[in-house]
């Protein structure tokens, strides 16, 4: 059965998709998200609509009073939280290192590694069974960059992604025996608005045709890998890294 999904980054893209896709398979969803809370409104409004559960709540990963904040408020709503999928991610403006901001790959690294951390940690701490929890999974969200390398682009952004698979294998053999399973998606090119932000909306249609299916995906096609993992169907996967990326 579907508990408490607490999605970070839920108001866009990959997140978004996730979180309406979760509803609609029973998960009472509570998503974050950093800045825009016009859109995240319209994300739970429209699971609303739909007939689900949703809580949307201001709070950036950067920061470890929120997420514990945001745990918080998803617990008051909807009960003990079961499912986290760690979402919220920022690539930085597209450049080769030597020209790339320092303030700008701190910001990317402590937002996709550090929050990440910081969340699984808080969830850990709250579904182990070895500490009265319920048990549950975690779903990082991963890039396929981690094993590109994404050079010219942005190796910072490609090398937190790398940090995200390490830390979902470590993660996954520390508490396998406390009712958690951690694994990863691994998306390659997206059509969200993560590639405006970095300053090349147009990106995932230029890299096209090195995708060996000749398209990139949409949220939705990376939002449904992401449940299968939450989802009891993948009850003996754990430690896992999947890519979700047309071949490339
Ligand atoms: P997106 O459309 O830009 O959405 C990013 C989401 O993360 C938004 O909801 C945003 O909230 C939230 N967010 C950003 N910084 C945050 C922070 N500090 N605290 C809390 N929330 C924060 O991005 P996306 O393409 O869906 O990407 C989602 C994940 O997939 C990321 O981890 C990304 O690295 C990964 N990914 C994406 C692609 C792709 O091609 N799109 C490929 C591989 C991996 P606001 O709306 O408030 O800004």
């Amino acid at each position: 059965m579907p508990g408490t999904l607490l999605i970070t980054g839920g108001s866009r893209g990959i997140g978004a998709a996730t979180a309406k896709l979760a509803a609609v398979r029973g998960w009472r969803v509570c998503f974050s998200y950093a800045r825009d809370e016009r859109a995240a409104a319209e994300v739970a409004r429209a699971i609303e609509t739909a007939g689900g559960a949703a809580l949307a709540v201001r709070a950036d990963v950067r920061r470890e009073a929120e997420i514990v904040a945001l745990f918080d408020a998803a617990e008051r709503a909807f009960g003990p939280v079961t499912g986290l999928v760690n979402n919220a991610g920022i690539t930085g403006r597209i450049a080769p290192l030597s020209e790339a901001a320092p303030e700008m790959i701190r910001e990317v690294v402590e937002t996709n590694v550090t929050g990440a951390i910081l969340a699984a940690r808080e969830a850990v701490k709250r579904m182990s069974t070895a500490r009265g929890g319920q048990g549950g999974a975690i779903v990082n969200v991963s890039s396929g960059a981690a094993t590109l390398g994404s050079p010219g682009e942005y190796v910072h952004y490609a090398a937190s992604k790398g940090a995200i698979d390490t830390f979902t294998l470590g993660l996954a053999r520390e508490v396998a025996r406390e009712g958690i399973r951690v694994n990863a998606v691994a998306p390659g090119l997206v059509v969200t608005d993560i590639h405006a932000a970095g300053g090349e909306p147009g990106r995932p249609e230029r890299l096209a045709p090195t995708i060996p299916m000749g398209r990139p995906g949409s949220p939705e096609e990376i939002a449904e890998p992401i449940l299968f993992l939450i989802s009891p169907a993948a009850s003996y996967i754990t430690g896992a890294v999947l890519r979700v990326a047309g071949g490339r």
